[in-house]
């Protein structure tokens, strides 16, 4: 058979998970959290598994979910959006992710991600007909990532659809500043490009920073899909639920995608999660702190090694350098590290398209100290 994407093979994250399995590795690669989701949660699932709720949900998602959804976005990010017609319910934010490229992306057209860029862009892109153009982020001399606005206003072209922005950034934990969401809009206005905010790390943000969800921004909004995902929220990546926030012209372009990629999301979770958002929204409040300790954690148990960390500003990622020891290639390196030391990680050059001389691994911190204590300790023997 011809392959429709020839240049694709299996996920990275797929890849050193089951390298990882093999070898009875401690698995630092793929990002997910060694605890369960809160047990007020998981009762609720229970409970609503128990008392019929095993049928199709509406095909938007389940209409306490999209009002809690709403309740949130208006609380911290100060914008009203409709509960009916700007909300979409969907299988993680992978297939909202498709579900946006798809209804937006013809033939010909440029899609512009930022290498690192999440893998699941590139390919989807190329299933719409279009073309992905990679800028990539640059990076200053203590090895933080941000984006090079010159390099993306270069890029920028009449065939530019759609531009992918993910902040907070997986890999690198790079954040947006309110200053460059202004200078975003001066890049797109009076032209006929979409925003995909892929934003799902959007409550993992530290050091008492606010993040900058598109959603915040009265022009940029106009134009965008923003996607979050619940995995990273609650704990529960197997859950496998996401949802998008766009206008409502922009919404039922998108729902004529999802209704006929999915159709609906699984029902008891999602009245499970919209009591959650409703009665304990202290848990997104208390995440960065949750998640900074981990951070901080982890840098301690590496402090004075050979490792060089890169500033990790969110998500639960810490990149590290380690050109102090070894010149071996990061794909190289992290299956050794699998093998040999039983530790992990997720080469970051795999999510960009140039090849760069830089050595970095990508570390997700998502993990129980006494996890953590036990990788580092391995890490450091070297
Ligand atoms: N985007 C980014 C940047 C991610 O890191 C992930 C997964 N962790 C996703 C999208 C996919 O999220 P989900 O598992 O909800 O599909
Ligand atoms: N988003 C997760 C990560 O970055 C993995 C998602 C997946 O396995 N598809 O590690």
């Amino acid at each position: 058979m011809e392959s429709k994407l020839p240049d694709v093979g299996t996920t990275i994250f797929t890849v050193m998970s089951q390298l990882a399995n093999e070898c009875d590795a401690i698995n630092l690669s793929q990002g997910f959290p060694s605890f369960d989701p809160d047990p007020w949660l998981l009762d609720r699932v229970t409970h609503y598994l128990n008392s019929g709720a095993n049928q199709y949900a509406p095909m938007s998602g389940a209409p306490s979910l999209r009002a809690a959804i709403a309740g949130k976005v208006a609380a911290v990010y100060e914008r009203q959006v409709s509960v009916e017609h700007e909300i979409t319910v969907t299988p993680g934010a992978t297939e909202a992710l498709f579900c946006a490229i798809m209804a937006t992306v013809r033939t010909g057209d440029e899609v512009i991600v930022l290498d690192p860029a999440y893998d699941s862009y590139d390919p989807a892109t190329t299933l719409a007909g279009g073309r992905t153009i990679h800028v990539p982020l640059q990076v200053d001399g203590d090895g933080e990532f941000s984006p090079d606005w010159e390099a993306l206003e270069d890029a920028i072209n009449e065939r530019t659809r759609l531009i992918i922005l993910n902040f907070p950034h997986n890999p690198s934990g790079a954040i947006l500043s309110a200053d460059n969401l202004d200078t975003l809009a001066t890049l797109v206005r009076d032209r006929d490009i979409y925003l995909l905010a892929d934003e799902v790390y959007e409550h993992i943000v530290f050091d008492g920073n606010d993040h900058q969800s598109l959603l915040r921004h009265d022009e940029l909004w106009e134009r965008s899909f923003v996607v979050s995902s619940f995995g990273k929220t609650v704990h529960a990546t197997g859950w496998k639920i996401g949802y998008c926030v766009a206008p409502a012209e922009l919404s039922t372009e998108f729902r004529k995608v999802h209704q006929f990629n999915c159709f609906a999301v699984v029902t008891p979770m999602q009245l499970a999660l919209a009591d959650f958002m409703t009665d304990k929204p202290e848990h997104y409040q208390k995440l960065p702190d949750f998640y900074e300790n981990l951070r901080d954690h982890f840098a301690g148990l590496l402090g004075g090694s050979k490792w060089r960390l890169r500033p990790a500003r969110s998500t639960f990622f810490q990149i590290a350098d380690y050109s102090d020891i070894s010149d071996e290639k990061d794909t190289d390196i992290a299956m050794r590290l699998t093998r040999e030391i039983g530790v992990a990680t997720i080469p970051v050059s795999v999510f960009c398209e140039a090849p760069s001389d830089r050595r970095l691994l990508r570390f997700c911190f998502a993990k129980d100290e006494a996890t953590l204590a036990t990788a580092a300790e391995r890490l450091r023997s070297l």
